[in-house]
């Protein structure tokens, strides 16, 4: 049983009951950041730890960026639930999870402030020097659950955190004005987008039907990616930034 934290970031150590082993002796290679969508970092804490919430993460960030750890890296966490990345279905036990507090949708939104998100970044960095995790593996929630969750949030910061080395992020391609792509289409266009999804990650099946599914998806792609406008349609702008995140993942010497 451990009874430190993993990462001296850690001032708190606060064990949640809510963990297992990794099943199948798999490693950590995903890095899953979150907002937690309550009032309070008091509150969060108080549920991520309680056995009744059946949920919990590695990690928690307060808005001071005081940094709480309540599962061991070692052990499987439950913050990911159902989703996708990649062909794999139990995230959970490939990630490690990150709580930052946030209110969140429901609360209108509010900035991240400076001083936790150098701790996001310090964490981050941390983990990342213990675990071999690819750049295009540093995901938010809303990317492996589309549809089902929107954490961290299209407020939150990814080009920071890229430009501090975590995660894979490319400079949007600006708006055009172009309706683009939309639910109810069908053509190769549409197949020719399923399937850039897919090959990125993103839990997205090929059918050539622009279905709710796949606005989902888009809307996801765009909460990390092209935050400027979260729509759901598969505009010029969208399919080229997903067209330069390519190029980026090939260039990346870790890919
Ligand atoms: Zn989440």
């Amino acid at each position: 049983m451990t009874t430190a934290p993993d990462s001296k970031l850690a001032t708190l150590w606060c064990p949640s009951p809510n963990f297992g082993a990794r099943n199948n002796g798999r490693t950590v290679d995903m890095l899953i950041l979150h907002y937690t969508g309550m009032e309070t970092a008091e509150g969060a804490l108080d549920w991520l730890t309680r056995e009744e919430a059946r949920v919990s993460a590695h990690y928690l960030i307060d808005e001071e960026g005081r940094v709480a750890q309540m599962v061991a890296e070692a052990d499987r966490a439950w913050h990911a639930g159902l989703g996708s990345w990649a062909g794999e279905t139990d995230l959970n036990s490939c990630s490690i999870g990150i709580e930052i507090h946030n209110p969140g949708h429901e609360f209108g939104c509010p900035d991240f402030p400076d001083v936790q998100m150098q701790a996001v970044e310090a964490l981050c960095r941390d983990i990342l020097g213990r675990h071999p995790i690819p750049p295009e593996r540093v995901l938010g929630h809303s990317d492996v659950a589309p549809g089902r969750k929107r954490d961290p949030g299209e407020k939150f910061d990814w080009a920071r955190l890229a430009r501090a080395g975590i995660g894979l992020w490319v400079e949007p391609v600006p708006l055009a004005g172009d309706a683009g792509l939309g639910e109810g289409d069908e053509n190769e266009s549409v197949t020719a987008l399923q399937r850039d999804l897919r090959d990125y990650g993103y839990g997205v099946e090929v059918t050539s039907t622009y279905g709710k599914g796949v606005a989902q998806v888009v809307e996801a792609f765009q909460r990390h990616f092209r935050p400027l406008r979260v729509d759901g349609r598969a505009d010029r702008s969208t399919r080229d930034t997903l067209a330069r995140l390519f190029a980026a993942r090939r260039a990346s010497p870790m890919a």
